[in-house]
C-alpha cells in the first residue's frame, strides 16, 4: 500500500488534474501535448493524415490533420485513440531466445547472431529455400523495399511473402490478368464524382470508415451495395443487392451479359482499347438473365435496373475488398469486375474506376516495393527486360534474382507441415489468429527447426511459440512513408523513442545484413530510411508506379502525393491511371477475361447445414494486437459473437444471448454469444475473426485461390449448438 495513501493523501491528483488545451478547451492535463508530430494512421489503407500530441516523451492523444487530402479532418474510432498502442502493456521490450524451454531475456547481438547462424545451419542442411519469410502490409515501403533484398539476396531464399496474401492477392492478380499490372487506376475523389457507385463485397463503413463522407457528399449519386449480409454499408444504399454468397461472379457475368445483348457496351472504347471481345461475348451466352438469377438469388428485375444503371452512367464506379477477394474464384472474380469497366469505358477518367480497396496501413508499399509476387516496381520475375534492369540498378549479378516467385503464404504453410520449410521468420503478424484452419498451421509451426518472430507485441500466440522473438517499434516509434489504395504516399514520423529495446524494423533488417557480411554490396552508406527510398525512387523511376518526382522534402510540405510522379513534373490533385486507354500490357490493350462461376468449395450439408461468413467490426483491427490493447476500443467490443436469423434459431431452440459452439469439419469455437438479426439471412451465419479467444479461424478451411493463393475466408459450412455447461 502507498504510504501517501495511507496517510490519507490524494495519490491519484495528478491522474485526475484538468488545465485548459488552446483547442479542446477543459481536458485532462495529462494529455495537453507539448509539441504535434504529423504522421499517417497505422491501421487501414485509406491512409489518414494525423498528428500525434507528445508530451514528457510519451504519445498523449491524436488529432486529425485537416490539411491531408483524404480524410480532410476526421479519424474513426481507431485512429482517434491510436496513440494508446505504443505503450500499450503487451509491448515486445526485448529480445527473448528460447532457453531449457523458456523464452530468456538476451541482448541484441546474441539475438542476431543465433537466427543468422541457426538460418544458415538449416539452409546448410536443407537448401537455402529450407528459410521461409512472411511479412506483413504494415512495415514501411522503405522496409519493404530493404526486406526484399536482404532476404532474396542476402538469406538466399525466394520463398517469402507477406499477411497481404490473406487479403488482396486477388486484387493483384486480378488487375494483372486484366490490365497487365497491379495499381488500382481510379481514387477517392471518384466515389464523390461518379453517379452510379457498386460496392460488391465491400463493407466500408466498417472497414474503411472514412471512404464514408466521400459517399454522403455526393448526393448525385445511386449507391448500390451487393452483399448478402445487411451490413452497415448496405444499409446507407439506394439498392441492395442481397446475393447469396459467392454468387458474386455469376452476378458480374450476368451484368455483362445484359450490357452486351441491351447494346449498352461503349463500342468505340473496346474497339480501341481492349481485345478478347468476340470470344467474351459467345462466353456470355452462358450467363442469361433467368439463370443468373437462380444463382444469386436476385430478380431479373433487379439484374436489369443495375446493368442498366451502371450502362447508361455517365461515370461508373465499382469498388471491392474481401468480400471478393477471400474467395477461391477470387482472381477471376476481380477481371469480371474489370470487364465491366473496360465494356462501358468506366476507367481512367472523374468517377470511373474499378477500384481495389485495400486492407493494410501500406499493402500497397509491398505490392509496388516488396519483391514477393513480383520484383520492386512491378518487375516480372521471368521478364528478361525486366531482370537485367534491376540487376544492372543493383550491380548485382542477373542470375541471383529468382526466375520465379517462391512459395506463398499457405504454400510456406503447407511446407513446414510436409517438411520442406524448416525455418521461418514471421514479422509484424500473427498467424495464430489469422490463419485458417489453425490446426493445420499448429502442425506447420510445431515442425520447424527454429522460428523467429519479429514483432512490436509479445505475448501474442505467435511469439508464444517462438524460439526466438526480436522486439519491433511501431507506428509513432519509426520512419518511412505509406502508400494508401489511391496510390498516395504520405509520410509516417517518429513522434517517440521505441520503448525499452525495441528497435525499428529498418535497422534490425540492417543489423542482420552486417551479420550476413552483405551489408556494404546491398546497402552501401545506408543509415536511415531515407536511403533507402531515394534507391527505391531509382529502381521505380520508368516504371507504372513511378516514385522518382516523391521526395522526403515534398512530402513534408504536400502532406501526401499520388504515384505515378515522375522526376520533375508536378503533382496533380487526383490522378489516374489509364486515361489515355494505353496498358502495360504487350499490345496496349486490356483484356476481356472468361471466368466461369462454380458453387463455392464446401457447400451446407445435413450435419453442417450453415454458411460461415466472417468478417471485421469497426472499433478492431486484424488479429486485435493492436486495438485490443485500447481500453475504449476493448470495451467497445470486448468479444466475440454470432449472427443468425431467427428462422434458422427456432428450430435449435436457441435464444439471442445464448451461448454456442461453431463446429465444422476441422474445429470447434466454443461458447460465443448468439445474436438474433434479420442483418444475416436464413442460412447463413456471420462471425467477427479478431478475437483469439473465440477463434473463428478453427472452423474455417484449406482452401485457397490457384492464382492468388489467396484463402476462402468466406464460406465454409458449419453446426451452430447451445454450448453444453463443463
Ligand atoms: S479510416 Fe483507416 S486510416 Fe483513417 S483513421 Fe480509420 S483506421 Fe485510420
Amino acid at each position: 500500500m502507498n504510504l501517501r495513501r495511507l496517510a490519507g493523501l490524494d495519490i491519484l491528483a495528478d491522474e485526475y488534474s484538468y488545465a485548459r488545451d488552446e483547442e479542446t478547451g477543459y481536458t485532462s492535463a495529462k494529455r495537453i501535448p507539448e509539441k504535434w508530430v504529423s504522421t499517417t494512421c497505422g491501421y487501414c489503407s485509406v491512409g489518414c493524415g494525423m498528428e500525434i500530441g507528445v508530451r514528457e516523451g510519451k504519445a498523449v492523444s491524436v488529432r486529425p490533420l485537416d490539411s491531408h487530402p483524404v480524410n480532410r479532418g476526421k479519424l474513426c474510432p481507431k485512429g482517434l485513440s491510436e496513440h494508446h498502442v505504443i505503450d500499450a502493456p503487451n509491448r515486445a521490450r526485448q529480445p527473448l531466445l528460447r532457453k531449457n524451454g523458456k523464452l530468456t531475456p538476451v541482448g541484441w547481438d546474441e539475438a542476431l547472431a543465433t537466427m543468422v547462424e541457426r538460418f544458415r545451419a538449416t539452409q546448410a542442411r536443407h537448401g537455402r529455400n529450407a528459410l521461409g519469410v512472411i511479412s506483413t502490409g504494415q512495415l514501411v515501403t522503405e522496409e519493404f523495399y530493404t526486406l526484399g533484398k536482404l532476404v532474396q539476396l542476402g538469406f538466399g531464399t525466394n520463398n517469402y511473402d507477406g499477411n497481404t496474401t490473406l487479403c488482396m492477392a486477388s486484387a493483384v492478380s486480378g488487375y494483372k490478368a486484366s490490365f497487365g499490372s497491379d495499381g488500382p487506376p481510379g481514387n477517392y475523389q471518384d466515389l464523390e464524382r461518379a453517379d452510379v457507385i457498386l460496392l460488391i463485397g465491400a463493407n466500408i463503413a466498417d472497414n474503411h470508415p472514412i471512404l464514408c463522407p466521400y459517399l454522403e457528399a455526393n448526393p448525385h449519386k445511386t449507391l448500390i451495395v451487393a452483399d448478402p449480409r445487411v451490413s452497415k454499408t448496405a444499409m446507407m444504399a439506394d439498392i441492395h443487392l442481397p446475393l447469396k454468397p459467392r454468387s458474386d461472379l455469376a452476378l458480374l457475368n450476368g451484368l455483362a451479359h445484359i450490357l452486351v445483348k441491351h447494346n449498352l457496351v461503349d463500342r468505340r472504347y473496346v474497339d480501341a482499347h481492349t481485345t478478347g471481345f468476340d470470344e467474351f461475348a459467345r462466353f456470355l451466352e452462358s450467363y442469361p438473365p433467368d439463370k443468373v438469377a437462380g444463382i444469386t438469388g436476385l430478380s431479373v428485375e433487379v439484374l436489369h435496373q443495375t446493368a442498366y444503371l451502371y450502362g447508361r452512367a455517365q461515370a461508373g464506379f465499382i469498388g471491392w475488398t474481401m468480400g471478393v477477394n477471400h474467395s477461391t474464384k477470387g482472381t477471376e472474380t476481380v477481371s469480371a469486375i474489370c470487364n465491366l469497366a473496360l465494356l462501358t469505358g468506366h476507367i481512367g477518367r472523374a468517377g470511373a474506376a474499378p477500384f481495389s480497396i485495400t486492407g493494410q496501413s501500406n499493402a500497397m508499399g509491398t505490392r509496388e516495393a516488396g519483391f514477393a509476387s513480383s520484383m520492386p516496381g512491378y518487375r516480372k520475375f521471368d521478364h528478361p527486360g525486366d531482370r537485367a534492369e534491376l540487376a544492372a540498378l543493383w550491380g548485382v549479378d542477373e542470375a541471383r534474382l529468382p526466375r520465379k516467385r517462391g512459395l506463398a503464404y499457405p504454400d510456406i504453410v503447407e511446407g513446414a507441415v510436409g517438411g520442406t520449410i524448416r525455418a521461418m521468420w514471421i514479422i509484424a503478424t500473427n498467424p495464430l489468429v489469422s490463419f485458417p484452419n489453425q490446426d493445420v498451421l499448429r502442425q506447420a509451426l510445431s515442425n520447424l527447426e527454429f522460428l523467429v518472430v519479429q514483432d512490436g507485441y509479445h505475448p501474442t500466440p505467435t511469439t508464444e511459440l517462438a524460439h526466438l522473438v526480436l522486439p519491433a517499434a511501431i507506428w509513432g516509434e519509426k520512419e518511412g512513408t505509406f502508400t494508401n489504395s489511391e496510390r498516395r504516399v504520405s509520410k509516417v514520423n517518429r513522434a517517440v523513442d521505441p520503448v525499452g529495446e525495441a528497435r525499428p524494423d529498418f535497422d534490425i533488417f540492417l543489423a542482420l545484413a552486417e551479420k550476413l557480411a552483405c551489408r556494404d554490396e546491398l546497402f552501401p552508406g545506408w543509415r536511415t530510411p531515407e536511403d533507402a527510398f531515394n534507391e527505391w525512387r531509382r529502381v521505380s523511376r520508368g516504371r507504372l508506379c513511378d516514385y522518382s518526382g516523391i521526395s522526403y522534402r515534398l512530402l513534408s510540405q504536400a502532406d501526401a502525393v499520388q504515384w505515378p510522379l515522375p522526376e520533375g513534373s508536378q503533382p496533380e490533385r487526383d490522378s489516374r491511371l489509364y486515361g489515355d486507354g494505353v496498358f502495360p500490357t504487350a499490345d496496349g490493350r486490356a483484356r476481356l477475361l472468361c471466368g466461369h462461376w462454380e458453387p463455392f468449395p464446401e457447400q451446407p450439408n445435413r450435419e453442417y447445414p450453415l454458411v460461415l461468413n466472417t468478417g471485421r467490426t469497426v472499433e478492431h483491427w486484424h488479429t486485435g494486437t493492436k486495438t485490443r490493447s485500447v481500453p475504449i476500443l476493448e470495451r467497445l467490443s470486448p468479444a466475440a459473437w454470432l449472427e443468425m436469423n431467427p428462422r434458422d434459431a427456432l428450430p435449435l431452440g436457441l435464444r439471442s444471448h445464448d451461448r454456442v459452439d461453431i463446429v465444422s469439419r476441422r474445429g470447434r469455437v466454443c461458447g460465443v454469444e448468439l445474436r438474433l438479426t434479420e442483418i444475416i439471412a436464413p442460412g447463413q451465419v456471420f462471425m467477427p475473426f479478431h478475437y483469439f479467444e473465440s477463434n473463428v479461424n478453427e472452423v474455417t478451411q484449406s482452401a485457397f485461390d490457384p492464382v492468388s493463393r489467396e484463402p476462402n475466408y468466406k464460406q465454409c459450412s458449419v453446426s451452430v449448438e447451445k454450448t453444453r455447461p463443463h
